[in-house]
């Protein structure tokens, strides 16, 4: 009889044992939710089909856009790149990256800006400055850059001598923020850097490529 008893107990110890465990382990799972929220922790977007499905089509709506953008200027690269945050360094201080997130070329062309992921934009000031600026759209020529400049380089080694950039917004948590810009790129344009550059005649272009893509990238799930 006391063994019986035993077991029984024995038996219902290990169920009310597992249940415990099963509440614990869900409570946890709320726990650390609510205090990611608080927190202001990112929010993971779950991975289901919907949202891939949905996301695949504004990636297919922009590539689109910057086939179109491409085509029409005879550019030899049109891309998106995106601002984000680079992390932390040992002082605390938060610094910015950048990465491309598209990019289309001319038949022959080298697909370079698909390489440019997690770029510090303090190698770039040139860059920097341009997006902080009064202007949404803007030139670069290789020409006009300083000797010293990363920019020359990584533009050098592209063989591209004129961009023409446009910044893109997105309203996010209430107000307008800087995504980042779109580019287009030339290897072609003979440019001093003084005065005009010659790919200021696909302002128009790059303007409504501008405003297709922002309203892709709004649809983003
Ligand atoms: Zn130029």
């Amino acid at each position: 009889m006391d063994g019986q008893i035993k077991e029984l107990a024995e038996g219902w110890g290990a169920v009310i044992g597992a249940v415990l465990l099963g509440i614990v382990g869900v409570f946890y799972k709320h726990v650390r939710r609510w205090a990611n929220k608080w927190l202001g922790a990112n929010d993971v977007a779950p991975f289901t089909q919907g949202t891939l499905r949905a996301n695949s089509q504004v990636d297919f709506a922009i590539r689109e856009s910057l086939i179109r953008l491409q085509e029409r200027t005879k550019a030899d690269r049109a891309y998106v790149v995106a601002l984000h945050n680079g992390g932390y360094d040992a002082s605390g201080f938060k610094f910015t990256k950048m990465s491309c997130r598209y990019e289309v070329v001319k038949l022959g062309a080298s697909r370079e800006m698909q390489n440019s992921i997690d770029m510090s934009l303090s190698e770039y000031p040139e860059i920097a400055e341009k997006l902080t600026g009064s202007d949404d759209v803007t030139t670069v020529c290789v020409a006009s850059l300083s000797k010293g400049a990363v920019l020359k380089q990584f533009l050098m080694t592209q063989g591209v001598t004129c961009i023409l950039g446009h910044r893109i917004f997105l309203r996010a948590k209430g107000m307008d923020v800087l995504y980042g810009f779109i580019g287009i790129s030339f290897c072609d344009k003979q440019c001093d850097g003084e005065g005009t550059c010659a790919v200021d005649e696909h302002l128009a272009q790059i303007q409504e490529a501008t405003e297709l893509i922002t309203i892709q990238l709004k649809k983003r799930k």
